[in-house]
This record gives C-alpha cells, structure tokens and sequence, in this order.
C-alpha cells in the first residue's frame, strides 16, 4: 500500500496488519511507528466516535511506561495533560457512606511514593496512577497515524499462505496482505475464534453496570461531599461500586481533542442475581430499562450516594457481562498473534485489562522492532512476545480474580484453574 506524506521517512518491513482500533491495536500502531515499521489498522466501527466510549480507564506504572515508549515524546505529554487531576486519596464506605476497613487490592491505585513494581520498561518513573477518559485516550492514540486507521472494515477471515504472508479479508469485499496479523479485536475477537479457536473467556457470572454524571453545580449540590473528593469504593451487599471524579485542565493548544466536561465515573459490579440482569438479556438491555434497575439496586443507600445515579447522563448507561480468560499453555507461533482482550479478557475490578493491553503493545512493537533490524526472524520475534505475554497476562488475570473476590467475596463462577495455577 502507498505511503502517506504523513510518515517523514518510508516504512520498512514487516508490513503489520492490525484489526482493532482500541487502545492496544493503536498503541501498536504507535510502536511501530516510532520504529519506521509499516502497519495498517482496521477498524469495524464507522469512525473513532461512532459507539459511546463511556467510561474512564485508569492507566497504571506499566499502562504509563508502555505508552511513553510507544509513543512521541510531545504526544505523551498530551496524554498525561488531558487526564484527570489526581485527587487526594480513596474512600473506603459502605452504602451508608460509613467507613469500611481491610479491604484493600494492590492493583487499585498506587499511592504516591508507593515504590513501583518492575514493569519491565527499566525506568522509574512517578507510579501515581492516571485517570484518562476513554475516548480521549484514543484520540491521542490516533494522532498522526490518522492514514493508516481505516475504520468501516470489519474482519472477516484470514488466510496463510505458503510464501509466509498473510491475506484478511474485510466485509466490504476488501483484503490487505501482510507479513503479520495482529488480533487487537477485543473480548469477542473473530481472529482468536479461528487463531486459537479453544481459548474462549468464560462467563464469571457478574457483571458491570456503568455509567457517568456530570459534576455540574446542582448535581454536586446533591452529592455527598465525599464522593467528588476522592475516588470511593462503595462495598454493598453482594456488590461494589466504584466512583472516581473526573476533572480535567483546558486541552493543549494544536491538538484537536474533544474533551468533555467534568464528571463522575461510576461502575456497580455484581452476581448478574443482584444487579437484577438475567443471564439470557443482559446484553440487551437499554438504557430505561437499567436507569430502572439501577433505582431498585440502589433503594436503601445514602441519599448522597442515590443521588449520583438519579443524576447520571442516561445516555452514557451501559451494562456488560465479565468474562475472564484463561491464557493457553503454549502454542506454536505463525504469523498470526494475538493482543488485549483478543486474548487475555479479565474481569474490570483489577483495573488491569487496558493496561495489559498495551503492556503486550509495547512488548509485541519491540519483538518487530528486533525483526525489522535483522536481529532477529519474524517468528522467533512473535514468539518472544507472545511467552512474555502469557506470562505478564496470567499474572495480570490473577490479580483482577482477586480484585474481585475483595470487592465482592467471590471470585466467580470460572477461575478455580486460573488460581490453582
Ligand atoms: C467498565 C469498565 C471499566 C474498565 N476500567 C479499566 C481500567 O480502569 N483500567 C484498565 O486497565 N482496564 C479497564 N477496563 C478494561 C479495558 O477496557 C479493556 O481491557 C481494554 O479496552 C482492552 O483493549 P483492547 O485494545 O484489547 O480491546 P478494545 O478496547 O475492546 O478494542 C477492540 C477494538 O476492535 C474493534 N473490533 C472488534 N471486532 C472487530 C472486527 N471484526 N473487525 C475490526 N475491528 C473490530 C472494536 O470495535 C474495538 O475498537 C475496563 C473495562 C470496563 C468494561
């Protein structure tokens, strides 16, 4: 495929074809620009902001270092200026806002101070957490790759062939043909369904339930003066609620980034049984129908506490399913990998899937940087990545399980292998 005017200096082999634009396929995408490799992503979605992007993601040491390595100096300093202004601690309270005590994950939130884990990326570095609103991130994740992300281009099939390249097919009858398919395709990957067709996330049996509310004056009139403080994790009775504020600095100047007004995230996790969603509708479910559950939920709690979901935007109401992997043994390694959610899905109490994600970016970006310089094969490059992958995302899994079981006393319906292992 063509160049752009985009890129100062030609790409170089392996040409990548990543499918998924979401924050790990773009992450890559960076990676391998900052090493002159040529990629193309495809994405299903019509555009970067055709489906809500609700949430916050919360980027931790590893998250951070993964996306300073990937990207342009300039453009990391735009990531780390639109994220949310730190607050000053975490409320640990129940639904009467009454303080609870020894409940605690590490992989929540890093104090300041708090020595950072080795991530690897052999640099020390603040290990405060930040808080990015999600689609935010992925427009500085966009940013100067704007070429090379072809969106409206579903995955279909793919097909290996003898000369080592790869041939995907999209749905609108197109294909592009690489030295490498990269799945960053999510949780309900279609490349993963044919790569490594055994390695489905399984059903833990809970779920999430989120949405935001914007701190206008009235609405913070009505809060409790806790919860636009500080970020709060509200212990209930078979689950938990997870309230962070969300306040953000004017957007640099020269980058075009819709940044939008302040708000309070917030995310109910919980056995489907007590979020009141049945096993066969709960994907489905519209957003009056879960404004309606989340009335039911929430009966009994602090007022101050109620209030922050009568006054959520409606609009921004999701609900999903937590499936969580369970990473295979091994396997042997072509010219199609795997990345994210594609293959390692967890459940969101560890806040650790994004940041997974573009850990694998950053790992998977440097094993092609080696490839490209000769130093080593393709193959051997794809198969270190995806050894350390495993291993970084079995860990990673584990943690999340655990997040859950401390905000819910449970683990799921699934991971007994994952812990015994
Ligand atoms: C409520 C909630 C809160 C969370 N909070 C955190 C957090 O604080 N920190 C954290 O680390 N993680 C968090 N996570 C997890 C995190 O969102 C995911 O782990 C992360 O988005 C995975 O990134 P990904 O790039 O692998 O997949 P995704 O972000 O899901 O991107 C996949 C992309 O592939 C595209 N796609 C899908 N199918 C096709 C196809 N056939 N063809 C082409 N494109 C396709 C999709 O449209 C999408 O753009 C949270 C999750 C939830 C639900």
């Amino acid at each position: 495929m063509a160049q752009t005017a985009k890129f100062s200096v030609p790409l170089k082999p392996p040409h990548i074809t990543i499918v998924g634009a979401g924050l790990g396929g773009l992450c890559l995408a960076q990676g391998l620009r900052q090493q002159g490799i040529a990629f193309d992503v495809y994405e299903r979605d019509a555009a970067l902001a055709s489906r809500t992007q609700g949430y916050r993601i919360r980027i931790d040491h590893a998250g951070q270092q993964a996306l300073k390595a990937c990207l342009p100096a300039a453009l990391f300093s735009v990531f780390q200026a639109t994220g949310a202004m730190p607050v000053a601690g975490v409320n640990l309270v129940d639904t009467r806002l009454e303080a609870v005590s020894g409940k605690w994950v590490e992989s929540w939130r890093r104090a300041r101070g708090d020595q950072p884990a080795d991530t690897g990326h052999g640099e020390s570095a603040d290990a405060q957490d930040l808080s990015a609103n999600r689609q935010t991130l992925r427009e500085v994740l966009m940013h100067g790759i704007e070429d090379r992300v072809h969106f409206g281009k579903a995955f279909v099939r793919y097909r290996e062939d003898e000369d080592a390249r790869v041939k995907t097919a999209f749905s609108d009858g197109s294909c592009a043909i690489s030295d490498v398919l990269v799945a960053a395709d999510g949780i309900n990957s279609l490349v993963r369904r044919r790569r490594l067709p055994g390695a489905v996330p399984a059903d833990t049996g809970f779920a999430c339930l989120y949405g935001k509310t914007y701190a206008t004056p009235a609405t913070l009139a009505r809060l409790s003066g806790l919860l636009p403080a500080r970020t709060s994790i509200v212990f209930g009775d078979g689950l938990a609620v997870i309230v962070d504020p969300m306040r953000f600095r004017p957007p640099p100047a020269g980058y075009r980034l819709d940044m939008p007004d302040d708000y309070l995230y917030w995310a109910i996790i919980g056995a489907r049984e007590a979020l009141g969603i049945g096993w066969e509708a709960g994907d489905a479910l519209q957003q009056d129908a879960l404004a309606a559950r989340l009335e039911r939920i929430t009966t009994g709690w602090h007022a101050g506490l109620r209030a922050l979901f009568q006054q959520g935007d409606r609009a921004s109401l999701a609900m999903m399913p937590i499936r969580t992997a369970d990473v295979p043994a091994a396997w042997p390694s072509s010219a199609v990998t795997v990345l994210g959610d594609a293959i390692h899905a967890m459940s969101p109490a560890g806040g650790l899937g994004a940041n997974t994600a573009l850990h694998d970016a950053f790992l998977l970006s440097r094993q092609l940087g080696e490839a490209a310089a000769g130093r080593r094969s393709l193959r051997a490059a794809i198969g270190g990545y995806e050894a350390a992958m495993r291993e970084h995302s079995a860990r990673a899994i584990l943690a999340s399980l655990r997040g859950t079981e401390v905000l819910l006393g449970a683990s799921g319906r699934h991971p007994e292998r994952i812990l015994a292992g």
